[in-house]
């Protein structure tokens, strides 16, 4: 068994970063006008990005983030005449366990949606500087890597009993993946509990990782994978589309017997407030009658909620 590392943080800094090599790029989802999504919609491509790293130089944890610095010169930086034009630093959560998945090599590995913004139409409007860089990459090629980031949302660290529920959307999966990857193969920890990783995206070709995720299911019985598909699936509260509250919302009588077990809820993704949802749904099932806000304060305090939300 490996020990479990303590955060290491900003060990790389944008004025003395680390470069590594590009071992994968793999797409995850189909390509545009391929898959579910109207090509009106923009595109929703995702990939997985595997960079070789040595774990010893660069020893982050699982639940962190790694920087990257996309090369060339940030135009509105040059418009506005500043001595320093390079980009500003785009934060990627690290999806691969403490060690390599499989520890045979020394590897770092990102989940990654291409980021544009588009019109009515479908046409973009805005191409994602990091997200287009990072999921046009070759193998061989050279990356700029900063960090590790983040030392709040992280895994129990000790032997841990409570139930894990991981709430994501879209890329949110990211840290999930590795965090369920360690904690039932790699086993740091000795970790008696249930995982539920509840995963919502707009369409189930946009659910990325999903034949990883079954294999653990079959393999490991304290391991459950929910999705919920929001323009495929109708929730049966009031029969609008299925987000990942709703799920949440069925799992209601379990999550109050977890909570009371020291049960921890985690939440990753986008947009930044979707967390909200989560939390009401949350206070509903826990009762309370604090506002929102320091209902999810207690429970962060209380390290029964954790959440990375872009
Ligand atoms: C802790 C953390 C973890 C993260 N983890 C992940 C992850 O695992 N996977 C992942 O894919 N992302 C992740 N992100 C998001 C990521 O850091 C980037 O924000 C994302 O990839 C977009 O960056 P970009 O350079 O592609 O887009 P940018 O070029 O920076 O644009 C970002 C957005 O801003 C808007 N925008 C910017 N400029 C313009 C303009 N001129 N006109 C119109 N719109 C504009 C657009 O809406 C665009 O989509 C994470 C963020 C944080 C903070």
């Amino acid at each position: 068994m490996k020990p479990v590392r303590e955060p290491k943080i900003n060990l790389f800094k944008k004025s003395a970063p680390l470069k590594c090599k590009v071992l994968k790029n793999i797409p995850l989802t189909p390509d545009p006008g391929n898959g579910k999504r109207p090509l009106k919609e923009g595109m929703s491509s995702i990939h997985r990005i595997v960079l070789g790293i040595d774990h010893s130089q660069y020893p982050f944890v699982i639940g962190q983030s790694a920087g990257i610095i996309p090369p060339g010169s940030d135009p509105e930086k040059v418009a506005k005449g500043s001595d320093n034009t390079d980009y500003a630093i785009r934060l990627y959560s690290i999806s691969s366990p403490s060690y390599s998945m499989g520890m045979k090599e020394d590897s770092i590995e990102f989940i990654i949606k291409i980021d544009n913004t588009y019109d009515e139409n479908g046409s973009v409007t805005h191409k994602g500087v990091g997200s287009n860089y990072m999921c046009s990459l070759k193998e061989g090629d050279e990356v700029t890597v900063t960090g590790p980031a983040g030392k709040n949302f992280l895994l129990p660290t000790t032997d841990f009993s409570g139930d894990i529920y991981f709430c994501a959307t879209g890329t949110g999966i990211a840290p999930f993946y590795g965090m369920t990857y360690e904690l039932l193969e790699h086993k740091l920890i000795n970790f008696t509990g249930n995982i539920t990783v509840i995963y919502g995206a707009p369409y189930s070709d946009e659910i990325v990782l999903k034949d990883e995720f079954l294999e653990l299911e079959k393999k490991y019985s304290n391991f459950k994978f929910i999705t919920a598909i929001s323009r495929e699936e109708k929730n049966s509260f009031d029969g609008g589309r299925m987000y990942i509250g709703h799920r949440v919302r069925e799992l209601s009588e379990q999550i109050k017997k977890s909570f009371a077990n020291n049960g921890r809820l985690y939440i990753c993704g986008g947009p930044k407030g979707m967390e909200k949802g989560v939390f009401e749904e949350l206070q509903k099932i826990l009762g309370g009658s604090s506002d929102l806000e320091h209902f999810a304060e207690d429970l962060k305090e209380k390290k029964q909620l954790f959440v990375e939300t872009y």
